[in-house]
């Protein structure tokens, strides 16, 4: 029967049947970013609005738009965290990371929350797995984060991934560069959508990002920075560039790639999956130099990346099915019901997944109910203390030693 409550618009129940594909998936990113020396750090779901004001940028959409902002009871204005690296950044100053050895190399897994209007992969509660690179420039750190997530990607198997590759520049440079391209977006004010014109001023490099005809005649023509690249930010692009291509990491450089955040400097990098439709990227990051100091701290360079879980799992489409039970206990006679919950835990200490029949069924139910879970063995306890073992896949049964039952269950022949 249905309830007259839905969860959120927007939002998700994710049941067992979902829960597995994302259990290894999640198991596969903790595992590659373990190995690299990625260490773990979780942050609050809320934190002060001001902090993503500052960290991600009023000009974004997300913070003109789509944060969940709340007044708390002390009249402080908290936000659902619509990102994971601002937060990162102000726990790294807040505890003195800073004071460590650099870099401090960090990975999080977690949900998020934009209000964002739904369609298929675009939710206002998702889950996010990134990994921030934190105190160093050099770009070999670039290319480690591209190539954690590219690994990931590859070991899960998601098919028809590509990697796109831009750099922004240095703050002078973007900054320069930004001005040529505001004036080249007011010569061609009447060619834009509304939103693009609107934003001239505020965020021009979102007009790269346009769906509309009239835009992207004019982005066309428009000035990228790639192509002006100079100095040091050159040899940094060219320097990825060049250590992605000795680790055999295809990608295609994309002078007209952007992304949603305001912070990024230099290196920016996308991975989208054609199959995905209108949400097609499934990941994304980019170097941050000017973000620490912008939150109070020294300057400190970092770079970064975040991935959309639900993106993975809907470019994989993949059913992961249950590991099924090593054990079921059923229950023949209702005396032995304490022998078989002691054996269900005695199997369990012994590292075994062992159910027994908590629902009272009779004994032809409780096999029936072993077979649907995926018991590879039945024990069955006999009013008289004795036991039979059912092999669920060849149907076998024999009686068992009353006094090694969890030795016959581990699979041991006396
Ligand atoms: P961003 O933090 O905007 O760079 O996004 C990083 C990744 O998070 C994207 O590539 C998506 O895979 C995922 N993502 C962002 N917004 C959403 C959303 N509203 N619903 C689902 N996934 C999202």
């Amino acid at each position: 029967m249905a309830s007259k409550y839905q969860a959120p618009r927007g939002t998700f129940d994710i049941l067992p049947e979902q829960a597995r594909a994302r259990a290894r998936l999640e198991a596969a990113a903790t595992e590659i970013f373990a190995r690299a020396g990625y260490e773990s750090i979780a942050t609050p779901a809320f934190e002060d609005t001001a902090l993503f004001e500052r960290g991600v940028g009023r000009s974004t959409d997300i913070v003109r738009k789509e944060m969940f902002t709340f007044e708390d009871k002390g009249g402080r204005s908290l936000t659902l965290r619509p990102e994971g690296t601002a937060s990162i950044c102000r726990a790294y100053l807040e505890h003195g990371l800073h004071k460590q050895a650099q870099p401090v190399k960090l990975s999080y897994l977690g949900p998020f929350f934009r209000h964002e209007r739904p369609q298929a992969g675009r939710y206002r509660q998702f889950h996010q797995l990134g990994a921030e690179c934190i105190g160093t420039d050099s770009p070999l750190a670039d290319a480690e984060v591209i190539m954690l997530l590219s690994d990931l990607l590859e070991e899960l198997g998601v098919p028809a991934v590509e990697l796109r590759l831009g750099s922004l520049g240095s703050f002078e440079a973007r900054r320069a560069y930004l001005e040529d391209l505001k004036a080249h977006l007011h010569a061609h004010e009447g060619e834009l959508s509304k939103d693009v014109r609107e934003r001239i001023d505020i965020n021009p490099l979102r007009a790269f990002d346009s769906d509309d005809e009239g835009t992207r005649g004019v982005m066309e023509s428009a000035p990228t920075i790639v192509e002006r690249l100079e100095g040091e930010d050159a040899e940094h692009f060219a320097e990825v560039r060049a250590l992605l291509d000795g680790a055999g990491t295809s990608y295609v450089v994309d002078p007209t790639l952007v992304r949603g955040l305001d912070y990024y400097t230099r290196t920016i990098f996308s991975f989208v999956c054609d199959r995905l439709g209108a949400q097609s990227e499934i990941g994304g990051g980019g170097r941050y130099d000017g973000l620490i100091e912008q939150l109070g701290g020294p300057s400190t360079p970092a770079v970064g990346f975040a991935a959309g879980i639900e993106r993975i799992l809907l470019a994989l489409d993949e059913e992961v099915p249950t590991a099924g039970r090593d054990a079921f206990i059923a229950i023949a006679d209702a005396g032995q019901r304490p022998r078989a919950m002691a054996l269900a835990v005695e199997l369990r200490h012994a590292g075994l997944s062992a159910e027994v029949d908590l629902a009272g069924r009779g004994l032809k139910g409780q096999l029936k109910h072993a077979n649907r879970i995926g018991a590879r063995r039945v024990l069955i306890l006999e009013a008289d203390g004795n036991a039979q073992l059912r092999d669920m896949e060849s149907g076998e049964q024999r009686p068992a030693d009353p006094g090694k039952l969890v030795d016959e269950m581990r699979g041991g022949n006396p």
